[in-house]
């Protein structure tokens, strides 16, 4: 049989049957639902303790079992509260919440059926239920003889289970399950292993005691009882909710940070230990305070100022790269004599797979400083670089304090790579902001948009790494020392593969047998198998040779006939032949370093056009346009030979994009070779930029370009005479096997090369 009553929604508020407790009203609702239930209810309402985090829980997420509760006796308090003594008399079953009126609910409820449970095994729990509170009793201090006597002479495990949730010290989120658990055995035997923990820490408090002295200053005790219930904590696998907090307080303490900062932390983990546990903002303001707490604030790694070992294990990773290396062996000299200097802002500059990465990471190591790359190529966003407002959500630190965080050194070095490659737009302009990472006047009081607080970066060493020297934003590139790295040529890339590649690849591979190859094989290979600026692409093309010869088993003496057995799709052969007229090798310098590619012109009949077709720059065909304006005044080639023709030219190799006016030069020299029919010899490669009148003009990269044809086979080389000055950087070794033709006309080239030729 069902029948209603008032329902009074007691957050936290525990009341089991038997119980008496009291409480006070503040609200009027609670006032006028005493005064009803007393009018028309028989001074009794139902007590139901609402779980979640919700102010007002909607109907659906009201518990089903509330308690019926008896008003003992009520009391009117001079501040207007209303104290209530209730005593708990029964668990029901909530059939529906109804409303009573506007503001009132009330429910209609059903007094519970207890299922009946097989008289023997409701025998063994209760005698284990009384075998434990004894076991408890026996260790607690605290229990009258009343509740012992109460308990020994009662044997309803129903009033049992009550009677000892009442008076056991548990917190009342443990001691809500028992208010809305009706099945007595369930809850008798949840008793028991509450009961079991109690009696653990009674037993662990008790020895702890008996090991401290009790002659303990304020400061101690309180030092004591944190570290007793640390104790008690981690032995019972238990985490206080406070737990948190404290930690937060000791890492704060153990830091040396400035006092406005200090002070801003104590107020955030403050103001965590005052949030409940429920708050939306708790989860944000901890993982806040673990990314700030936990920046190394004070941790620095040793560094080795000792220049001649650092010197040594920089060579022993690295070939060449003086500049860079003596660069290192400056700055530490003067670090040496003034340890507060800042570190300088290095930008190394050169093609990819040259180094630029390894030598900072050995950099990094040989100092006995961490490392940690961060890539800026695409970054468009300055908060990428330090961070985004905590208010906004998903918030997090920039890429510079995650280094630190990962670094977990106040000293790292910190790559950052592809500065060239940053774009500026609507959202931010990243190099600005990199400007103020990097500055030693601004630095030290970096202030990331998530950590809120300054953090120090003047001990940071930070390398910058471009592959082209005019895409660096200009606002950047006059506070760096940029360090050019070029291209290797074959005879250093020989050098770099005995003596570092191989051997690294034989450690990678724990290997003790070598590959027995020679210089010419080698040499071989890398003409044939990597066309590149770098060793890169050398290391992966050993690294596959290496793990194929070792998996065949077969002879570890690698001859070039082996070398396609094992490298068959691998070849990246240059193709310089040349066998029809219109056809000419010419030499580009790329972001990624030289490169020589065929430039082909075909004539035929139709409109008079000129067609320009590759991957080119627009001051590539510009250079089409004056060469032939060039041709035609000179009367190099007659009006007939162009008109009513269209002039089709192709730079070839796509894939690579070719800028700068250093082309015209092969321009003309394919229009002339397709015009004069002279097939132009294979081996013979141009650079220079044409002017109107003839003249050739100097142009940059010339140091790469020789030694791009120099490595596809090429021996004959026109260059600008006013370029002559850059051969002093190119070896002899290979000067001596190219023959350098300098020149300052175009004439002069006609002369050598069509007059002759023309029949
Ligand atoms: P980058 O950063 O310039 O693109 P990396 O530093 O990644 O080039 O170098 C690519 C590979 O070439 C690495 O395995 C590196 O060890 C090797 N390497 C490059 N230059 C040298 C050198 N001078 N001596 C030894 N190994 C080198």
């Amino acid at each position: 049989m069902d029948y209603t009553i008032l329902v009074m929604l007691m957050k936290d508020l525990v009341i089991l049957p038997y119980q008496e407790i009291k409480i006070e009203l503040k609200d009027e609702i609670s006032k006028k639902i005493v005064k009803i239930a007393n009018k028309k209810f028989a001074n009794r309402i139902l007590i139901v303790s609402p779980s979640g985090n919700e102010l007002e829980p909607s109907i659906e997420d009201l518990p089903k079992i509330g308690v019926v509760s008896l008003i003992k006796s009520k009391l009117e308090l001079s501040n207007g509260n209303l104290r209530l003594t209730l005593k708990g008399e029964k668990r029901v079953k909530i059939c529906e919440y109804t409303s009573y009126s506007d503001d009132i609910i009330s429910a209609s409820v059903m007094d519970i059926n207890l299922p009946k449970l097989e008289e023997n095994g409701k025998e063994v729990v209760k005698k284990k239920l009384k075998d434990t509170l004894n076991e408890y009793i026996d260790a607690s201090p605290n229990i009258t003889n009343s509740i012992v006597s109460m308990i020994k002479d009662n044997e309803d495990l129903d009033f049992l289970t009550d009677a000892i949730t009442t008076f056991l010290p548990l917190k009342p989120q443990k001691k809500m399950p028992y208010m809305v658990e009706a099945n007595y055995e369930k809850r008798a035997i949840n008793l028991i292993k509450d009961i079991k923990l109690e009696i653990k820490y009674l037993k662990l408090e008790e020895k702890i005691e008996n090991r401290v002295e009790m002659r303990l200053s304020k400061e101690q005790e309180e030092y004591y009882l944190k570290e007793k219930l640390k104790e008690i904590e981690s032995v019972l696998g238990i985490k206080d909710e406070n737990e948190n907090v404290r930690v937060y307080y000791d890492r704060l303490n153990e830091l040396t940070l400035e006092k406005k900062t200090k002070e801003k932390l104590e107020g955030e983990i403050k103001k965590l230990e005052r949030m409940s546990t429920s708050s939306p903002e708790k989860a944000s303001l901890q993982s806040y305070l673990d990314w700030v707490l936990y920046l190394p604030w004070n941790i620095s790694s040793k560094e080795n100022l000792n220049a001649k070992k650092v010197m040594s294990s920089l060579n022993k990773s690295h070939y060449g790269l003086t500049k860079i290396k003596n660069r290192v062996i400056d700055y530490l000299n003067v670090k040496n004599l003034n340890n507060d200097i800042p570190s300088p802002i290095i930008c190394l500059v050169g093609p990819p797979g040259v180094g630029k990465t390894t030598i900072t990471k050995s950099i990094a190591s040989s100092l006995n400083r961490e490392f940690y790359k961060i890539s800026v190529g695409g970054l468009n966003d300055s908060t990428e670089l330090i961070g985004s407002r905590r208010t906004y959500l998903g918030a997090l630190p920039g890429k510079i304090i995650e280094a630190l965080k990962k670094c977990n050194t106040n000293n790292p070095v910190i790559l950052i790579d592809e500065v060239d490659k940053m774009v500026k737009d609507f959202k931010g302009d990243p190099a600005s902001t990199l400007l103020d990472i990097l500055d030693s006047t601004q630095n030290k009081y970096f202030t990331d948009y998530y950590i809120e607080e300054p953090f120090d970066l003047s001990k940071v060493m930070f390398v910058l790494t471009a592959n082209e020297i005019s895409n660096i934003p200009y606002t950047l590139i006059d506070r760096l020392e940029v360090i050019e790295l070029s291209s290797y040529n074959v005879y250093e890339k020989l050098d770099i593969a005995k003596k570092y590649l191989l051997p690294s690849i034989y450690n990678e591979f724990n290997l003790t047998k070598k590959l027995v190859i020679k210089d010419d094989t080698l040499m071989y290979l890398i003409n044939n198998y990597t066309r590149e600026s770098g060793v890169r692409n050398l290391k992966r093309v050993l690294r596959t040779l290496v793990t194929k010869v070792v998996s065949s088993k077969s002879s570890y003496t690698i001859t070039t006939k082996s070398l396609s057995k094992y490298l068959e799709d691998l070849k990246e052969e240059v193709n310089i032949n040349i066998t029809y007229p219109g056809v000419v090798n010419a030499l580009a310098y790329t972001p990624l370093g030289g490169i020589t590619f065929k430039v082909e012109c075909s004539i035929y009949e139709g409109k008079e056009e000129i067609i320009v077709t590759g991957s080119l720059g627009d001051v590539l065909k510009e250079s089409v346009m004056v060469g032939l304006s060039y041709l035609k005044e000179n009367n190099l080639i007659s009006k007939d030979d162009v008109k009513d023709k269209t002039i089709h030219l192709h730079f070839l190799d796509a894939s690579t994009k070719k800028e700068g006016p250093s082309c015209g030069v092969s321009i003309i020299t394919a229009i002339l070779s397709k015009i004069k029919n002279v097939i132009i010899d294979s081996k013979t490669t141009f650079t220079g930029e044409i002017s109107l009148k003839g003249d050739i003009l100097k142009v940059g990269g010339i140091k790469e370009k020789i030694i791009a044809a120099y490595n596809a086979g090429i021996k004959t080389i026109y260059i600008p005479l006013d370029n002559a000055s850059d051969l002093k950087e190119i070896p002899k070794k290979i000067l001596d096997k190219l023959e350098i033709k300098k020149v300052s006309k175009y004439s002069d080239i006609y002369k050598e090369i069509f007059k002759n030729n023309i029949a």
